[in-house]
């Protein structure tokens, strides 16, 4: 990679960060019991060795049933679609799949699938997602994928990639200086890695956060987050899943400007 291209993708990778949960202030007193319950557990994963045997024979079987599901759930055509790739690294069915169970075999499917379909949130803004491939990658190639991005998807702007990869894992890419965050999008590109955990509203927000910064979102201000702590309402109407923090308040919906930047950009 030439140094002016990796100056160019370096300076517009946006990354979610770790940080404290505010779920636990103010959540269960607004009756969101089982959002704070998730977003205190991301898990340590399982990473499961004793299933190896089946453990391709049953891989490749649920990527077909990811893909059906997915091709299903996001058929909602827009006035505008993107394209959307998913690249799930092996590794994220050995951290879900307890060597001890033999009912949870599949469970990464679920957890995969769930978050990709909060991305029909953006119907909303007029913008729509369509599945194009499914791929099941080892964990080699994941990390060689986040060291040299596909430069050749400079962009057809239709075009997003997701990488799904096991939280606890992040830290193994970059030399290690991605240990802080939680997920990061190479946002000219549209190529977007996930930490996925056991926490499906963490997750949802990583993956609508993400796909956000691809489409041209921003930050919300660090001034207009911080009210939340003193406005726990805010997690149902003026908080932003664009906040810096991943465990800070977050709701799952579009802000009103939100929407109306998108559509100016890309659908009007
Ligand atoms: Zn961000």
């Amino acid at each position: 990679m030439g140094g002016k291209l990796r100056k160019f993708v370096i300076g517009s990778l946006a990354a979610l960060t770790l940080g404290p949960c505010a779920y636990v202030t103010c959540g269960g007193f607004y009756g969101i019991y089982r959002l704070t319950h998730y977003q205190k557990q991301k898990g340590d994963g399982h990473f499961n060795r004793k299933k190896d045997t089946m453990f391709y024979n049953e891989i490749f079987y649920e990527k077909d049933v990811l893909e059906d599901r997915l091709r299903g759930a996001m058929k909602n055509n827009k006035k505008v679609d993107y394209t959307l790739d998913i690249v799930v690294s092996e590794e994220v069915k050995r951290f879900f799949d307890d060597k001890e169970d033999y009912g949870d075999n599949d469970d990464w499917v679920d957890y995969v699938a769930e978050s990709v379909e909060f991305l029909n949130e953006y119907n909303r803004a007029g913008i729509g997602f369509k599945i194009g491939k499914i791929e099941i990658i080892s964990k080699e190639k994941m990390v060689k994928e986040i060291y040299g991005p596909k430069m050749c998807l400079i962009n057809s702007s239709k075009k997003m990639v997701m990488y799904f990869t096991p939280h606890t894992r992040m830290k193994e890419f970059d030399g290690g200086r991605l240990e802080a965050i939680a997920a990061f999008a190479y946002t000219e590109l549209g190529l977007m890695y996930i930490g996925i955990s056991k926490n499906k509203h963490r997750n949802a927000i990583l993956t609508l956060h993400e796909t956000g910064h691809v489409l041209g979102l921003n930050h919300v201000p660090s001034n207009e987050y911080k009210r939340m702590f003193l406005d726990p309402f805010c997690i149902f109407y003026l908080n932003s899943f664009m906040v810096p923090n991943v465990d800070d308040c977050s709701q799952l919906k579009l802000k009103d400007s939100e929407m109306k930047q998108l559509r100016e950009e890309h659908v009007d």
